[in-house]
């Protein structure tokens, strides 16, 4: 077996070994036309994410933080207003809603996927209830089925947040294009990631995709005469060629990450290890992620519980095996948010993920005996400890 110096959790340069020539193509093209913010990369962009996506309109902006702070303004959402959304979320998610002034209401997770608990969703809709935002984290979906019929009933929008989701699927829909807003991320460690940042909204809406545009571009029209608050969220050209000189290569590296994460579970079983799907019981030692029904999981993470995660956590590190924690300290514990008046223990699930949960490399280019250099760590801290 081939010995590894280590194992990152994620190695860009390997995948840009791969694609060298394209990206630096793409570059080229848009340095020799010296048009460098929207126009016509990012147009392409558009109308071939939103095509990838199964939605009909796509707006290109300057982040995935913006894609969702630009759709909550797109619905009025200020001061006053809820918008429901998941404790177990990275910052951004709710602090977008925050520096609109209004409020996060906050909904425990299901532990078994880590996403929102749909069931629980309706019981928090108030007449203040502006919009519902699941999170559909480490690349699978939210209950989406669930979730737009609570929604529905209450003619209640829901915003996406599918930063970690481009082309999951949740019975045959793809992450974004269910809602009445999809926010992507196109940061560089998402699945598809430009060379900086980036972002987009997909919406079905025609006139909401009009509006987000107003809004992308300092809510000018014409050029100077301002119709509404606005912000400068505009795409690059040159992140919009990289990306689409990438997004053709994504359900490659989509099949790759499912390669590996099905054989992690072939190699933790094989390993002797007590697992479980989901959520650690009684006798398991370590829990796998949950695929859901009909679901297309994309594995922007794969993330693992254990019960002593931090000395597994230092372990990997002295073997220089990479992992992360998404994430240590959920959203209703946030010093920023508690003029909300959420106390440790209002969300159990939430915190007990933040105390077990941990990510390991899953990124396409691993090779085999990286993932057995990996499940191999794990089984040495579990069994020697
Ligand atoms: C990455 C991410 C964001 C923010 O995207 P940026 O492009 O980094 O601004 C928002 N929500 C979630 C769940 C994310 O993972």
């Amino acid at each position: 077996m081939t010995r590894y110096q280590g194992v990152p959790l994620l190695d860009l340069k390997a995948q840009y070994a791969t694609i060298r020539a394209e990206i630096h193509d793409a570059i080229n093209r848009v340095v020799e036309s010296q048009h460098f913010i929207l126009g016509p990369e990012v147009e392409a962009l558009e109308r071939s994410i939103a095509l990838y996506s199964g939605c009909e309109h796509g707006i290109g902006v300057s982040s995935g933080t913006d894609a969702i702070l630009a759709s909550l303004m797109a619905l009025d959402v200020g001061v006053g207003d809820e918008v429901i959304t998941t404790p177990y979320t990275f910052l951004a998610t709710v602090m977008s809603i925050a520096r609109l002034g209004a409020r996060a209401v906050l909904v425990d997770i299901d532990p078994l996927t880590y996403n929102i608990d749909a069931s629980k969703v309706e019981g928090a809709i108030t007449n203040r209830t502006k919009a519902i935002m699941p999170v559909h984290l480490y690349g699978q979906m939210a209950d989406m089925q669930v979730l737009v019929q609570v929604a529905g009933n209450s003619a209640i929008p829901i915003i996406e947040d599918a930063a970690q989701a481009i082309g999951a699927e949740h019975f045959g829909r793809r992450a974004g294009s269910i809602g009445s807003l999809g926010c992507l991320s196109f940061f560089p460690s998402k699945n598809l990631g430009a060379l900086g940042d980036a972002g987009m909204v997909l919406t079905n809406d025609a006139k909401v995709a009009e509006r987000l545009r107003l809004i992308r571009n300092q809510g000018q029209k014409p050029k100077y005469y301002s119709v509404e608050v606005g912000g400068n969220f505009r795409l690059d050209a040159i992140q919009a060629a990289v990306l689409s000189a990438k997004l053709t290569h994504l359900d490659e590296w989509t099949t790759a990450r499912q390669r590996n994460a099905g054989q992690y579970r072939k190699l933790f079983v094989e390993a002797g290890l007590r697992v479980s799907s989901g959520v650690l019981d009684a006798d398991s030692e370590i829990a796998l992620p949950a695929e859901m029904d009909r679901c297309r999981h994309v594995y922007n993470q794969f993330v693992i519980r254990v019960r002593e995660r931090d000395a597994l956590q230092n372990f990997l590190s002295d073997r220089r095996i990479g992992s992360e924690v998404y994430y240590p300290h959920p959203m209703h514990l946030q010093r920023t948010f508690v003029a909300w008046g959420y106390r440790k223990g209002a969300f159990p699930h939430s915190e007990l993920a933040a105390e077990q949960s941990l990510a390991i490399p899953i990124y396409p280019e691993l090779e085999p005996a990286m993932l057995e250099t990996v499940v191999g760590a794990i089984r040495d801290f579990l069994r020697v400890k």
